[in-house]
């Protein structure tokens, strides 16, 4: 029996419980001069990845400076959720877009109305910024949309980039085909 009637199992998990106080105090004195990890958002933004895809927006063509959608519908007939509703607006040497809608809020960004678009006029943006207290907020119109394209760095995939990705290489298929070959007529060992 120690001091005041403690036993010696007490003095061992005093002492344990000051080592593990110790050893996390100087865990805490470490990590208080190093340098911050985190960056204070929205003020300072981190360069987004090369292949991040967030926001979906509508875009102007580069050369002319038109409407890069023709209102053929495609994007919305492959939407899982139907988010997306077109209307064509027929004129004499190319067709728009009446009107586009886009219902943010039920969006699954999967991607898919990039990959049909034949004039890769729907793109996803590198951004993800754009929080609303109102689902009203993430209904998003023609002009909204475009004022998204504008605003923000289009990602790297487009439709036409992820058509030509999906396309197998021809190479590849023929050598596998002349290999199946050889093999058939290999005589058996
Ligand atoms: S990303 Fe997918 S869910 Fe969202 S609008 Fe495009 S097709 Fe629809
Ligand atoms: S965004 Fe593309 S797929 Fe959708 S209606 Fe316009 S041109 Fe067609």
């Amino acid at each position: 029996m120690g001091l005041n009637g403690a036993g010696p199992g007490f003095w061992t998990e005093s002492g344990q419980l000051v080592g593990a106080v110790g050893r996390a105090m100087g865990v805490t004195l470490r990590n208080l001069f190093r340098k911050p990890v985190t960056v204070q958002y929205p003020d300072v933004q981190r360069p987004y990845p090369d292949r991040f895809r967030g926001l979906l927006a509508l875009v102007y063509e580069k050369d002319t400076g038109e409407e890069a959608c023709i209102g053929c519908r495609l994007c919305e007939y492959v939407c899982p959720p139907q988010v997306i509703k077109v209307e064509m607006l027929k004129a004499e040497k190319r067709n728009y877009a009446k009107t586009f809608t886009l219902e943010l809020y039920a969006c699954e960004f999967c991607e898919l109305c990039v990959q049909v678009c034949p004039t890769d006029a729907i793109v996803m943006m590198k951004s993800f910024d754009l929080a609303a207290a109102d689902r009203r907020d993430l209904l998003l119109d023609k002009d909204r949309l475009h004022a998204l394209g504008l605003s923000f760095e289009p990602s790297w995939a487009t439709g036409n980039r992820l058509r030509d990705m999906q396309a197998p290489p021809k190479p590849a298929r023929t050598a596998a085909k002349a290999d199946a070959k050889g093999e058939a007529k290999e005589p058996a060992a």
